[in-house]
């Protein structure tokens, strides 16, 4: 290929959905990884692929949550133009706690009816929980439920957007680790090395989350569960098979050794409070991860005009969240337009930066 319009560097999660959706715009498109093509070394590959706008508030910013809501109307539409089917499920999240948590249970209602009064949530009570949630019968006699969420097959998204990346002729060089000394010749070079960034990008952080994959077929969960806890907040993601995804610790440190006895205890322990039948689930994997986050823990988009490189990082505990929003956005900066609609996006730069992309004849279908 002669040089490239853009090349991505880094074809974890936000890399590889940019060079995808770039080269659906026609541009040409080189794509360089450090790691083979199913990303096992990427944070997407550790992650539940949870999809929560509304949840998220309780912890984040309500602009990650505005974001997240214009994602999950994006979600169905890029799964649609992929080549295989992904696992992906919309039912919902429900919330829980134990009597002795009904504090923090508290503090998690108001945040959501503060922030979010434009999303439902609905106050469950009695059976009603159970109706919603058959496999946890009577054990927990409230809980909140946001219907308007979703989950992805975290592991299944990398692989299908891999094959439409072929598909679609992107020049892909996987195992290739890039920095200052071998950077791309290209239009522009879009930096997506997540905690790979870090001696570019001296405010970076890692956030350490250690994750749990369980087989249990004879459990039928459709929701995603997160129980609301001070110390132990855990989730259960119900996958494809009988898998569920227990997630996550949270620790500050870029430290991604495996999993501590401890982590995994606190994980085990929590979701085994919930459906106390996991005592019998098979462990299939540990893993661990570091989570890009910048110091206001939103993500940035960070131009460089002089080497002209684009570095799109801090996606934090965010990726799937956030992706398809960002992309989009990014996919207009680079045609010349910006849709302005999200200032946590800490855009440092202005359209007119990327005037030389403009010229090109493949740049303006975009
Ligand atoms: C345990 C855990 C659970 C999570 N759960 C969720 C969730 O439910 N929902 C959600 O929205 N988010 C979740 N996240 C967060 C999400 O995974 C991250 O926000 C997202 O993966 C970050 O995307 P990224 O592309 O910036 O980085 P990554 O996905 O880490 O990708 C970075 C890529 O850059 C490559 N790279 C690094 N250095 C170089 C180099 N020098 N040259 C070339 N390539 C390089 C790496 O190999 C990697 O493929 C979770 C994260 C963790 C750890």
């Amino acid at each position: 290929m002669s040089q490239p319009d853009v090349a991505v560097v880094g074809g974890g999660l936000i890399g590889r959905c940019l060079a995808w959706r770039v080269s659906r715009c026609g541009a040409r498109v080189a794509l360089y990884d450090s790691a083979d093509s199913q990303g096992m070394n990427s944070a997407a590959w550790a992650a539940a692929g949870m999809i929560a706008p509304t949840t998220e508030v309780i912890d984040s910013d309500a602009q990650i949550s505005s974001m997240g809501a214009n994602s999950l109307k994006l979600w169905p539409q890029w799964l649609a133009e992929l080549p295989i089917p992904v696992f992906y499920r919309d039912n919902g999240t429900l919330l829980l706690w134990h009597v002795e948590d009904t504090g923090e249970a508290a503090r998690a209602q108001s945040m959501l009816t503060s922030r979010q009064s434009q999303l439902c949530v609905r106050y469950l009570e009695g059976s009603q929980v159970a109706d919603v949630e058959p496999e946890l019968g009577s054990r927990f006699p409230r809980a909140l439920y946001v219907p308007a969420e979703a989950q992805v097959d975290n592991r299944g998204f990398l692989k299908a957007v891999g094959l439409a990346l072929e598909e679609a002729g992107v020049e892909s060089h996987w195992e290739t680790a890039i920095d200052d000394s071998n950077r791309p010749d290209a239009g522009i070079v879009v930096d997506c090395r997540g905690m790979g960034a870090k001696s570019d990008l001296r405010s970076l952080r890692g956030v350490r989350g250690e994750i749990v994959r369980l087989h249990a077929p004879e459990i039928q969960l459709s929701h995603m569960l997160r129980l609301l806890h001070p110390r132990y907040p855990v989730y259960v993601v119900p996958r494809s098979e009988g898998q569920l995804v227990v997630g996550a610790t949270a620790f500050e440190s870029d430290d991604r050794s495996p999993a501590s006895v401890r982590g995994i205890l606190e994980l085990l322990t929590s979701a085994y409070s919930i459906i106390p039948a996991l005592a019998e689930a098979r462990i299939l994997e540990f893993n661990t991860q570091v989570r890009p986050a910048l110091p206001n823990n939103q993500p940035a988009i960070l131009f460089d005009p002089e080497r002209r490189i684009l570095r799109l990082n801090g996606l934090y505990r965010h990726g799937f969240l956030l992706t398809p929003t960002i992309v989009e956005e990014v996919l207009g900066l680079l045609s010349g337009r910006s849709s302005g609609r999200w200032p946590c996006l800490n855009v440092n730069c202005s359209v007119a930066s990327f005037g030389l992309l403009n010229t090109s004849a493949e740049m303006q279908k975009w």
